[in-house]
């Protein structure tokens, strides 16, 4: 695979190698367990709450309000489902229409169990509408969900608006911060927010290790019952990953400013020059404020399908924000509630970069994209 061009790095991105180097000595000889009270356990103790220290300095929080999980979709559920489990009896959840399935998912599961789920709908650049929150918030709602950044667009939602809205109504606010975290500055000693979930391997650390922020004095029921985690997530840890996310998370708090500056340069002529190659192509979400890494291009009556099968010939890697069923793409759901025309929708690619794509692989899907677009086009493949 030495000649793939990557832009896949909303989906997941390469480990750092000093995460890989980190992780290793935990794979083979500090392998005890850290709940074991010899030496040799608690040697692995403190390499778990290093990496507690490392993930909670990187957005603002204490050690003690971060649990560990496997994903980010774990931390979502259990934000979730640990939080109302508190709530009773307000039986309402309101979360936004452009949400990741770990969340749909989840809610789609609880209004089959009875819950109330409202959905806020978004503007035609992705973004929350405030007004609409704050007339749904009620007596009833037991917790607000919201994602901090778009996974396909990238559109970042004003969390300190969002956070202040639903703070006025004594409701918990959690924030699924997944595609932000390493991208963007996240305090959340700033902002009164109750939880916020994130997954190390978006941020060059591994998958299988994922975090909650639990806000001091927040109550939170374990979904994984056990000892672990001060009995919020039971589960002997996973400490290799849980290490690498550390690594990972100290990595991305000294150099995300700098990264980011030069990741959005990379992005922005990305889309500068697929879109003044290719009147067939628009950018979504081009007016919001976005993550530095991604953008998410329509192509005028194409199928993203079809793009991507042959990019991915030519060693490219990028997604849609499409779900395949029998054959058809659907348009993915959040350019769906963006109300972004279907034409533009069902031939939408989302092209995410990191901190190891460099100018010539830029360069080389510059060149790339209009010979497809125009071979697409030309054989009128809608
Ligand atoms: N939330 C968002 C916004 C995501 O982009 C993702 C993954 O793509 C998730 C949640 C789920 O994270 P994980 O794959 O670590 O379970």
């Amino acid at each position: 695979m030495s000649d793939l061009t990557y832009f896949d790095n909303n989906a997941t991105t390469r480990p750092l190698d000093e995460v890989v180097a980190a992780m290793l000595p935990f794979l083979r000889n500090q392998y005890a367990n850290p709940s074991s009270v010899h030496q040799f356990g608690q040697s692995v103790r403190h390499a778990v709450e290093c990496a507690r220290t490392q993930v909670a300095d990187l957005i603002g929080a204490d050690a003690k309000e971060i649990v560990f999980t496997s994903s980010g979709t774990e931390s979502i559920q259990l934000a979730i489902c640990g939080a109302l489990a508190f709530r009773k009896p307000r039986k309402q959840v309101i979360v936004s229409s452009v949400e990741h399935s770990a969340v749909g998912k989840m809610t789609a599961q609880l209004e089959r169990e009875g819950i109330e789920v409202v959905e806020i709908g978004v503007d035609k650049n992705g973004l929350l509408n405030h007004e609409e929150l704050a007339e749904r918030l009620s007596e009833d709602t037991a917790l607000v969900s919201v994602m901090w950044a778009n996974n396909e667009t990238g559109a970042i939602f004003d969390v300190a608006r969002i956070a202040k809205i639903v703070k006025a109504r004594g409701v918990p606010l959690h924030l699924d911060a997944v595609q932000a975290i390493g991208k963007i500055d996240l305090r959340v000693s700033d902002l009164p927010v109750a939880f916020v979930s994130m997954a190390a391997h978006k941020f060059h650390g591994p998958k299988g290790a994922g975090a909650l922020y639990v806000r001091r004095r927040t109550r939170l029921a374990p979904t994984i019952l056990g000892s672990q985690e001060s009995q919020r997530r039971g589960g002997s840890e996973n400490v290799a990953g849980i290490v690498g996310m550390g690594v990972a998370a100290e990595h991305a708090a000294k150099h995300f400013v700098t990264d980011a500056r030069r990741i959005s340069a990379l992005r922005d002529r990305l889309e500068r020059s697929i879109c003044s190659s290719s009147e067939l192509a628009k950018v979504n979400a081009s007016s919001a404020p976005r993550i530095p890494n991604t953008t998410n291009i329509g192509f005028r009556g194409l199928q993203a399908e079809a793009l991507l099968l042959l990019l991915s010939e030519a060693g490219v890697c990028a997604s849609a924000g499409a779900a395949c069923s029998s054959g058809s793409l659907e348009p993915s759901h959040v350019l769906q509630a963006m109300s972004v025309d279907p034409e533009y929708a069902h031939g939408s690619l989302r092209f995410s970069l990191s901190r190891f794509t460099t100018d010539e692989e830029v360069d080389r899907v510059i060149e790339l994209v209009p010979s497809i677009v125009n071979r697409l086009a030309a054989l009128g493949a809608r």
